[in-house]
């Protein structure tokens, strides 16, 4: 194959003719840079311009295409008249109009006394049909361009249909045969069919529109393979050979006597599982997986007081300067009785403190890093470090994952935990360059959180249960959601709330929203904390990782505008402790969409999150997207993991048959093809 041929697909659309610097950067606007990204820009509907259609019968308001001779052209004088073609056929007259239009190019695309083929939305003015601006003006000879169905494609403005169709064109027939990453034998067990053959059905029949096609499948497919490609030569690339570090546990252990509970099941596997990693020869990179509640924190303190016994340094990052000094608070709580120094440090960490922690840690003087990404800044120099944290980190990309991985340098062992339960699907696309530990059962004194749902305008029924809660030193969670995107709104609804309860409750209440003040949100955290007031009102910005033993009701007002998987993270906030607790979901009457009726009764059934995340799957399917937040998903562009289930699970096969030849050529092509070359740097291809 000739490699220039083979580098058209990734050229920049400039290379197609007809596109110039202007088109270029509307095309750009649209995500099409390169001509693959017009390849995979595909029709989502078509105009049909096929039949001619005499005058007679012509409908006004419809795109039509007709055969028509002109008759006599009109320009005149006076500004702001159109230009206006007279024409006819056998059975009428219709006039063609245009402003704007040059003269010259006018009187040679309507020849006088000649037949030609026309195609636009028909109109009717002054009792007569016409046509202003036509997609189409075009000789008889060239009728079969015109007269067909076309399909449509997402355009920007400034480029029309013609236009576009000329440069689409360009692109799907001088498409290259690419040698098929998929074997011949492959596509035929599998029912599939070969690239080039998928691409050109796609652009020039209906398969676009089906997302069961065989074309559309095949497509699919690739995305997903692309997709796990990607994760798997990740992990290659992370899952390099360490420096051995070695441990007898004396820490790990003298902590794990002193505590005040019994280590779960799952805790302990966890904690087996990722000691095996530290003491590999491998560099670890895994996740531990578990709801809410489920204890991970004190897995991860326990691994790093093993890795910190083997002579190197950790660092345990959170996600917001809040999640970041809890942590740091437990960490000094379980570690008090061991000789392991720890620091904090944020971006909010004043100068001369700031340098007198980089100092230390540069000499080896602190043990362990507890602080938000300040973690990662260039100048944070680590004396040995050999263990990065990182908690809930769903909010990372693969790419971001990775460049954290590798900053700790060759000896660095990663972990993630996550509290957002993946359903088994999606396991694969959005983990699979990882280990994975699951920690599925929560400590054993906890009881299932009590879930009801209440119509807002009984809320007044709420305040005596309230007083009941407070008189007996429970503590209380009101969340208001976000009303828009707006620090505005979001405050002055959340403060109504707070004036409502505080006059019910004086003196006895905090409110934290998105403009609180760090320290001002600290000092009423504290106070809550410390159980000086027993009602926190508050928007969603709470992170969901803060651990208040003692908060046992959690109130949470317009339900109906989170999605299941968040509500199920919010409830999390509360049951903690040893005691019953209660979740209230309110929400306005005659707002719940059916799906959001389902998604309080999954609630009210259920609290494990591995369940609640398929359900919350499921419903996806349904098309009610509100307040849904699983960023993986966003992950694809033709792939759904509830439509193309068996493509998932294809693919995971394919994956592992052909996990050692993945350096090929044809895999980057592939990878290249769908944007992840640069997140696993393939060299240009
Ligand atoms: P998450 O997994 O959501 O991060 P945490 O690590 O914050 O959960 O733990 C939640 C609470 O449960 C903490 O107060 C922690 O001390 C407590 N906890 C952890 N493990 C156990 C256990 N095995 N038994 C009882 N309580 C536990
Ligand atoms: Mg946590």
């Amino acid at each position: 194959m000739n490699d220039l041929k083979k580098e058209f697909i990734f050229q920049k659309v400039n290379k197609l003719k007809g596109v110039g610097l202007q088109l270029s950067k509307y095309l750009k606007n649209k995500k099409i840079d390169q001509i693959k990204d017009i390849v995979l820009n595909l029709p989502y509907s078509e105009t049909d311009r096929s039949q001619i259609c005499k005058l007679d019968k012509l409908e006004i308001g419809k795109i039509q295409t007709v055969k028509i001779k002109v008759k006599k052209l009109n320009f005149p004088r006076i500004r702001n008249l159109p230009n206006r073609i007279l024409c006819e056929d056998d059975t009428g007259k219709i006039d063609i109009v245009y402003f704007n239009s040059r003269e010259g190019y006018l009187k040679k695309i309507f020849p006088l006394n000649k037949w030609i083929i026309v195609s636009g939305r028909v109109n009717y003015f002054r009792n007569k049909y016409q046509i202003t601006n036509p997609d189409y003006v075009t000789s008889v000879e060239n009728q079969s361009y015109v007269a067909k169905n076309i399909p449509k494609y997402n355009l920007t403005k400034g480029i029309n249909e013609k236009k576009y169709r000329i440069i689409c064109e360009q692109a799907i027939n001088n498409l290259p045969k690419i040698r098929d990453w998929l074997s011949d034998q492959f596509i035929k067990s599998n029912r599939m069919i070969g690239w080039n053959e998928a691409i050109s059905r796609l652009h020039n029949s209906d398969d676009s529109k089906n997302n069961q096609s065989h074309s559309f499948r095949r497509l699919v497919f690739d995305e997903i393979c692309a997709n796990f490609i990607t994760l798997s030569k990740n992990r290659k690339r992370i899952k390099r050979k360490k420096i051995v570090k070695s441990f007898k546990k004396i820490n790990s252990r003298r902590i794990i006597k002193n505590l005040p509970f019994e280590l779960t099941n799952g805790q302990k596997n966890a904690l087996e599982e990722i000691n095996n990693d530290i003491k590999s020869n491998e560099r670890m990179f895994r996740i531990i997986q578990g709801d809410v509640g489920s204890g991970k924190t004190i897995v991860s303190l326990l691994s790093i007081a093993n890795v910190i016994e083997s002579k190197y340094q950790c660092a345990l990052m959170g996600p917001t300067e809040i999640l970041a000094k809890q942590h740091f608070t437990t960490a000094n709580k379980f570690f008090k009785n061991t000789d392991i120094r720890i620091g904090f440090l944020s971006g909010k960490t004043e100068f001369k403190e700031r340098k007198l922690i980089l100092d230390k840690l540069e000499n080896g003087k602190i043990d362990l890093l507890v602080g938000t990404h300040a973690l990662f800044q260039k100048n944070i120099k680590f004396k040995k470090l050999g263990y990065v944290i990182i908690d809930e980190q769903h909010k990372f990309g693969v790419k971001q994952r990775s460049d954290l991985a590798l900053k700790g340098g060759d000896n660095c062992d990663v972990l993630l935990m996550s509290a957002t339960p993946i359903p088994r699907t999606m396991m694969m696309s959005m983990y699979g360059d990882m280990d994975i530990s699951r920690i599925k059962e929560k400590p054993s004194l906890r009881k299932k959180i009590n879930t009801l749902s209440k119509p807002e305008n009984k809320i007044d029924e709420l305040w005596p249960y309230l007083k009941k809660q407070i008189s007996i030193a429970n503590q209380i969670f009101w969340v208001c959601p976000l009303i828009e995107q707006s620090r505005f709104l979001d405050y002055s609804s959340a403060k109504k709330k707070f004036d409502i309860i505080n006059k019910i409750f004086p003196g006895n209440v905090g409110l934290i929203h998105g403009s609180v003040e760090k320290e001002q949100k600290e000092e009423i955290l504290k106070r809550f904390l410390e159980k000086k007031i027993s009602i926190l009102v508050s928007t969603t910005v709470i992170e969901v990782g803060i651990d208040f033993p003692n908060a046992n009701v959690i109130i949470i007002e317009n339900a109906n505008k989170f999605g299941l998987s968040q509500l199920h993270q919010l409830r999390g906030r509360v049951g903690r402790g040893d005691k019953q607790a209660t979740c209230i979901l309110l929400f306005k009457e005659n707002s719940l969409s059916k799906n959001a009726i389902k998604r309080i009764k999954i609630l009210k059934q259920s609290n494990d999150g591995f369940f609640i995340a398929e359900e919350d799957l499921k419903l996806r399917g349904f098309g009610d997207l509100t307040g849904y937040q699983q960023s993986g998903l966003k992950n694809f562009r033709f792939a759904d993991p509830l439509l193309h289930k068996d493509l998932f699970n294809l693919a995971e096969k394919f994956i592992l048959q052909v996990d050692k030849d993945l350096n090929e050529d044809k895999y980057n092509f592939l990878l290249k093809l769908f944007d992840k070359a640069e997140i696993i740097n393939v060299k240009d291809y």
